[in-house]
């Protein structure tokens, strides 16, 4: 059995030989059911081994820091990607997941806005996604970083809201652009959900805050985020995770 630090040793000379990679999932306009962004997930191709989930691995990255340079690796080319789409034509944009260790690096809004700055043509399209899980533990520490992000136009998503124990009050705690309702709450059914979703999108919208429903499988999923009023939704129904090239293609229609 491999332990963290054997998994991380292998994850790290994957990254630096090409075995790690992303994958795009489209994001969609509710309202008109056009492809209006992607959400940037990672994959890692095992040089050898059974093949092992982001859910598995982010954390694995996370406890031994090889995280700030995966996190590097997926902005430069969630932002590359976004680049050659909007240099075609495409009105589209990008969301990427950074962990709450990216954040707690002094440098990281700067490096990520010299990167920005280094793609003159990017135009703010860039929002990054922290799940709910984080803020209130170092929320000293991220929240400022939050807000040198939201200085040069970067968007700020709080994840999977409804997974945790975060509450509507948080909305107003962290320097946001949106939320993303988690799949428990979308695929619940329960009355209590529908409820938690209704009252976390009215105070959402009062906030000026873009909604995401997640999860979307089934047509009852999407009219419930029509429901609620959600701006936009995402899930195997409307797309699943795809290649930089499918997504090229997707595009390009
Ligand atoms: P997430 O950010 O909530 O990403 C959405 C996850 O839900 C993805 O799993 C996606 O494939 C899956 N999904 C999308 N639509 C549906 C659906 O309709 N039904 C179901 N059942 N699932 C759906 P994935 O790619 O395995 O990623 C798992 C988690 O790993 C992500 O959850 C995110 O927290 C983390 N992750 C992935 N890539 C990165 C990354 O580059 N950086 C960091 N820090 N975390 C990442
Ligand atoms: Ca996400
Ligand atoms: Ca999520």
């Amino acid at each position: 059995m491999l332990d963290r630090e054997d998994l991380s040793r292998e994850l790290e000379a994957d990254l630096r030989s090409g075995g790690v990679f992303a994958v795009y999932q489209p994001l969609i306009e509710v309202a008109t059911g056009v492809l209006v962004g992607v959400e940037g997930l990672c994959r890692w191709r095992r040089s050898h081994g059974p093949e092992i989930g982001p859910d598995v691995f982010i954390p694995v990255a996370e406890s031994t820091g090889l995280i700030h340079e995966l996190g590097r690796f997926m902005l430069d080319e969630c932002l590359a990607a976004l680049d050659r789409w909007r240099g075609a034509g495409r009105q589209i944009e990008v969301s990427v997941n950074v962990s709450p260790l990216q954040l707690t690096d002094a440098t990281f809004a700067a490096d990520l806005a010299a990167k920005m700055i280094e793609r003159a043509s990017t135009p703010p399209a860039l929002t990054i996604e922290i799940t709910e899980s984080l803020p209130l533990r170092h929320l000293d520490e991220i929240v400022p970083r939050l807000e040198e992000l939201r200085a040069i136009d970067v968007g700020v998503s709080l994840d999977d809201f409804g997974s945790g124990n975060a509450s509507v009050a948080q909305f107003q705690l962290l320097p946001l652009t949106e939320v993303k309702f988690d799949r428990s709450l979308i695929q619940s059914g329960s009355a209590s959900a529908k409820e938690e979703l209704r009252d976390a999108a009215d105070r959402a919208r009062e906030l000026g805050l873009r909604t995401v429903a997640e999860g979307v499988e089934t047509p009852a999923h999407l009219e419930l985020a029509r429901e609620l009023g959600c701006d936009r939704a995402q899930g195997f129904l409307l797309g699943a995770p795809m290649l930089v090239a499918e997504m090229d293609a997707v595009l390009r229609r």
